[in-house]
This record gives structure tokens, C-alpha cells and sequence, in this order.
């Protein structure tokens, strides 16, 4: 059996990962990339038509991306996900299998004999869940985008399992950070713009940190004028009962009602791609407001230019593990060998189980 990396190592973008064993290939997650010219997975037409399952951890789009590509060149398999990261996809497909909720285990769906997942949620957003595949007698973890400090999302933490590969998540690189510093950071620079009667722009994804990042101003939330586009207001209205930790009460303006005064305004377009959030963002540079962004930013997008050009802040928001978090979780499992993904940077480490891997790397299982 073998894993094949058609994207994700040492790159941030393009996740996807192919197993071929004796009965079935199965694919995990199928990713673009904003940062390169080639923006789809490393994978053949023949390797695209041999594909029984793709399996989907989440809607974002360096996992799911690549969907529609994927079936422009001939997928005709079957995409197993959550009815959340379904719908969040948008993707136009006839054969899904949706698996349902874990409550509060793991959740286990056999599709052969020789073939079953055991799955649970990542705590990365609404519909995130990592994969734990039984295939032809051996095991491979799949974490997703993971985390299990969430303070929105629920985790089904990734503990006492046993798998002859794990593939995780190590967005955060080596970097050491506390995701409370980064929080209160976040936290301290909006209030002391708010304070100077700024307006500030957090320009966030549609499904993810957002909903974080609105949650830490809960206890502002009476003082603070904060107004949020339409996908992100849906969000916190939804009050998602299987993947929310808790409920939110902070009142909602929409960002189409807001009229120039100081606010904290959050818009669910990350890269600032389209036109009318770029009309925004310039709007607030013009009323001398500031602009925060928490996340990863594509080269040659609208929000690297803000960046490159000293006209905005850069804050992170930890979503994913970093090496440290990493750590933690080898030492509560027992993986045999471990991939580490999402880092455009190697990852230094001084771990046995973990093996060099890079886009295009065929592994032996
Ligand atoms: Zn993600
Ligand atoms: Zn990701």
C-alpha cells in the first residue's frame, strides 16, 4: 500500500493525500493553492479516474479547493464528509455519502470489509472532522485541520489510537506560541483602536477562526458596535448545538447597515478576492481605520498588497498545531509514522516516528 503526497507537504495549500492499496484508491481532501502557478493536486488523469472514495475533512479551500477540478477530469467516486462541509462546499456532485455526528465518542462507518473510518471532530469549524482509516489490515490518521484549543469549536481529542501512519496537522510550524498571548493581542490592539474612535476591518474566512475571533469581544459586546456580513451573522445565529462549545449573545448589525462610524467590522473574505470587500477596505484605509488580518495570505492577493504596503496589521489567530502541540499528541497515541503537513517551512524536530516527506513523496505503508 502506498501514500502518495499530490499536495500539502512543505506548502501551505493544495492538501491531498492518495492511498492505493490492492482494492481501492482513496483520496483525502483535494486542495488548491493561491501561492503557486500550478494551483491544483500533483495527480494524473489515470490516477483521478482510479478513485473509489475522496474523503473530505473540511470546506476550506486548500482542502476542497480542488473538487470540481478533480471531477472535470474524471472523478466519478464518492465524496464522504459531514452534511456541514457539504453544504459549505458548494460543491454540485450526485454521489455523497454524509456521515453522521458523533455525540461523544468517536463515531465509527464501514464502507467493505476491508475498508472503515472511524472519525471525529477536529475543532477547526463547523463540519471539520479527522479520519482514522482501516484499510486492508492497516491504519492511517488523518487529523485534518486540528485543534484542540478551540474556544468555539468542539474537539473529539485524537487519544489512545494506534496507526501505522498519522498525517498531521502542523500549520503552526515551529514556532512556540500561546494561544491565549495571541488572543489578547488580537483583543488588546482592537479595543485600543476603538478606544482612539478607529473603525478596525477583520477581514476573516467565511467558516472558521470568525466566529472565534467575534467571540473575544463578548464581554465588550455592549459597548462595541460590531457589525458582520451576512454569512458570518448566519453563523452566530445558528447556535450549531453539535459543534458549538457554547452559545452567543452578542447583538448582530449588518455590515450592509453600517454608515461610516467607528466599529469593529468583520467581512468573510480573508484575501479580500472580491470587489466589493476591496471597496471596503479601502473605504476604511480612507476614514484612517485600521485593517487586521489573522490568517494565512495568498501572494498577489489584494491583502498581501495591504500587507507589502505598511497598509495593514498582521495578527495571528491560532487554528492549527504547532510542532509543540504536535508533541503532545505523539505522546497520547501510538502512530508508527508521522507526516507533518500545512507548513510551508520544514519542520525541525528530533522524533523517530516522523518522516521527511514533500509534494510528490510516494511512501510505502
Ligand atoms: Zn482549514
Ligand atoms: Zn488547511
Amino acid at each position: 500500500m502506498n501514500l502518495y503526497i499530490a499536495g500539502g507537504c512543505n506548502e501551505h495549500g493544495r492538501n491531498s493525500f492518495l492511498i492505493t492499496g490492492d482494492s481501492y484508491s482513496i483520496l483525502v481532501d483535494c486542495g488548491a493553492i493561491e501561492d503557486d502557478s500550478y494551483c491544483y493536486p500533483y495527480l494524473t488523469k489515470q490516477q483521478i479516474q482510479s478513485i473509489q472514495f475522496l474523503f473530505l475533512t473540511h470546506s476550506h479551500k486548500d482542502h476542497a479547493g480542488a473538487v470540481n477540478w478533480l471531477i472535470g477530469n474524471g472523478f466519478q467516486g464518492i465524496i464522504i464528509c459531514s452534511e456541514e462541509t457539504r453544504q459549505q462546499s458548494l460543491i454540485k456532485y450526485s454521489q455523497w455519502q454524509i456521515l453522521s455526528l458523533p455525540v461523544q465518542n468517536y463515531n465509527r462507518f464501514t464502507i467493505s470489509d476491508n475498508l472503515y473510518v472511524t472519525y471525529g471532530k477536529s475543532g477547526h469549524c463547523v463540519g471539520s472532522l479527522w479520519y482514522l482509516l482501516n484499510f486492508e489490515n492497516k491504519s492511517i490518521l488523518f487529523s485534518g485541520d486540528y485543534s484542540e484549543e478551540s474556544s468555539i469549536y468542539k474537539c473529539d481529542k485524537l487519544s489512545g489510537l494506534y496507526a501505522d501512519f498519522a498525517v498531521l496537522d502542523c500549520g503552526g510550524g515551529n514556532t512556540s506560541f500561546d494561544n491565549q498571548d495571541n488572543r489578547t493581542a488580537i483583543r488588546s490592539f482592537v479595543l485600543e483602536s476603538i478606544k482612539n474612535n478607529k473603525i478596525v476591518l477583520l477581514p476573516v474566512p467565511k467558516y472558521g477562526r470568525g466566529t472565534e475571533i467575534i467571540d473575544l469581544f463578548q464581554d465588550e459586546c455592549e459597548e462595541l458596535s460590531i457589525y458582520l456580513d451576512e454569512i458570518l451573522a448566519c453563523q452566530m445565529t445558528k447556535q450549531y448545538k453539535s459543534w458549538y462549545k457554547k452559545t452567543f449573545s452578542i447583538p448582530i448589525n449588518l455590515l450592509n447597515n453600517w454608515n461610516g462610524v467607528p466599529a469593529v467590522l468583520f467581512a468573510s473574505d480573508a484575501q479580500l478576492s472580491n470587489d466589493c470587500t476591496q471597496a471596503l477596505a479601502n473605504k476604511v484605509i480612507g476614514l484612517k481605520g485600521d485593517i487586521v488580518f489573522t490568517g494565512h495570505i495568498y501572494k498577489n492577493t489584494y491583502s498581501d498588497f495591504l500587507i507589502r504596503n505598511n497598509m495593514a496589521n498582521v495578527l495571528d489567530y491560532p487554528v492549527h498545531m504547532g510542532y509543540s502541540q504536535v508533541v503532545k499528541i505523539l505522546k497520547k497515541n501510538s502512530f508508527r509514522k508521522v507526516i507533518l503537513y500545512h507548513s510551508p517551512e520544514k519542520i525541525e524536530n528530533n522524533r523517530e516516528s516522523v518522516v521527511e516527506a514533500t509534494v510528490r513523496s510516494k511512501l510505502s505503508i
